[in-house]
């Protein structure tokens, strides 16, 4: 089976984790530091916490820009369900935007009609969480316009995105938001294992969501909340000032991803070439691919194409996976997940959304993919297309 993602370890790669293994630090050790230090390099943030995988860095994005026990955040149907259990951690309650049909990421006009709704009923939003899908960023000038109008702050989902470009500048810069987050699970676009990280260029964030990470303690003396007890003073002290959690990452695998942010730039290139050959090989059948606009690329995590809508998606898909090609769906729309249905959420709610969602089918991208691997995608995705339509 070719499957529709897949991590690229190189032999320099396990040598970076097993020199940290052979270290005294497994973990919070000088490793995650690099790591740090170089997704801000990477991503021209200011600030960026490592944290054990992308829905802890949402959590924690959540908590530092405020969200509490009844306030209300907003994501997109479209993305895993990650996104908006996030909000529910700290006790909000989500609602959805829905998708622009030709770019699949967050719709600013819808945007901007679901707060204009929410606050005639006198319903502010706390914060706002586009998802750069598939790679591609959202249009994040236009939904920061009209978030800001509204007070409202703003997490990017980047989970898909790193490597990926908005108006020419590197997503995760957060020239556009408050904070970004960004997931290293092994089949996006680098990998830690499991792994995330939250950027910012706002340093009061960046300190809390570094506190919370890590059981919401303060080390520096200089930092502590009571200053009156000397015995409770000393190098050995510190001080518990929020309920934190601990979201930590280990040096071992900040030391693959350090690595693998060596190849991210041609890995990045390479996911474009492929798309590219995709896109030129289906011109001429009946499919939609994602609308990429000028100024933007695409960390194409996902290639994902749009059946035309009288085809039967799931005999496209069975055949395919019978005949070793590894397709798959994303995303099943949030909206639509029992959990979010018994929160009052219904089908024909986010109609964009839906309407996608049942033409949708994810395609093997991955950098290692073979031309011979993706003739063979593309020879038996048209050969499945024409069977359906007899
Ligand atoms: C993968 C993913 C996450 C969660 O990432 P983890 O690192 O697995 O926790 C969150 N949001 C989106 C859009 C994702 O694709």
């Amino acid at each position: 089976m070719i499957p529709y993602a897949r991590q690229w370890i190189s032999s320099a790669d396990i040598d970076a984790v097993v020199d940290v293994l052979n270290s005294p630090w497994l973990t919070q050790g000088p490793v995650v530091q690099a790591f740090e230090k170089a997704l801000c390099a990477q991503s021209g943030a200011a600030h960026c916490v490592a944290m054990n995988n992308a829905t802890a860095a949402l959590h924690i994005a959540c908590l530092a820009v405020g969200v509490g026990p009844g306030d209300l955040v907003l994501t997109v149907p479209n993305t895993f369900v990650a996104s908006a259990n996030a909000a529910v951690y700290c006790g909000g309650t989500v609602d959805f935007v829905d998708i622009n049909p030709r770019t699949l990421c967050m719709d600013a006009d819808a945007l901007e009609e679901k707060l204009a709704s929410l606050a005639a009923k006198g319903k502010p939003v706390k914060a706002v969480i586009p998802v750069h899908f598939a790679g591609l960023s959202c249009d994040m000038a236009a939904i920061a316009r009209v978030a800001k109008s509204y007070g409202c702050a703003i997490i990017e989902d980047a989970s898909h995105a790193i490597g990926g470009l908005y108006q020419n500048a590197p997503i995760g810069n957060c020239t556009h938001s408050d904070i970004t987050v960004f997931s290293f699970h092994p089949v996006k676009i680098i990998t830690t294992g499991e792994g995330g990280a939250l950027l910012t260029n706002n340093g009061d964030l960046f300190e809390r969501a570094r506190r919370l990470a890590n059981h919401g303690l303060i080390r520096n003396a200089d930092d502590f909340a009571v200053r009156d007890q000397p015995e409770w003073f000393g190098e050995w002290a510190y001080q518990q000032v929020d309920l934190g959690y601990n979201y930590r990452i280990t040096d071992f695998q900040c030391a693959l991803g350090l690595n693998q942010l060596n190849s991210l730039k041609s890995w990045i290139n390479r996911r474009n070439q492929l798309a590219a050959v995709y896109r030129g090989a289906f011109v001429d059948l009946d499919v939609e691919c994602q609308r990429v606009p000028d100024s933007y690329l695409s960390a194409y995590h996902l290639f994902i194409v749009q059946l035309s809508p009288a085809a039967n998606r799931r005999r496209v898909f069975n055949l395919l996976r019978q005949n070793g090609i590894g397709v798959n769906v994303h995303y099943i729309p949030v909206h639509t997940q029992p959990f979010y249905q018994a929160r009052g959420f219904y089908l024909g709610q986010f109609p964009v959304a839906e309407a996608y969602y049942r033409r949708t089918l994810s395609l093997p991208l991955y950098p290692k993919l073979t031309e011979e691997e993706q003739q063979q995608v593309i020879s038996q995705f048209i050969a499945v297309l024409r069977q359906c339509s007899v």
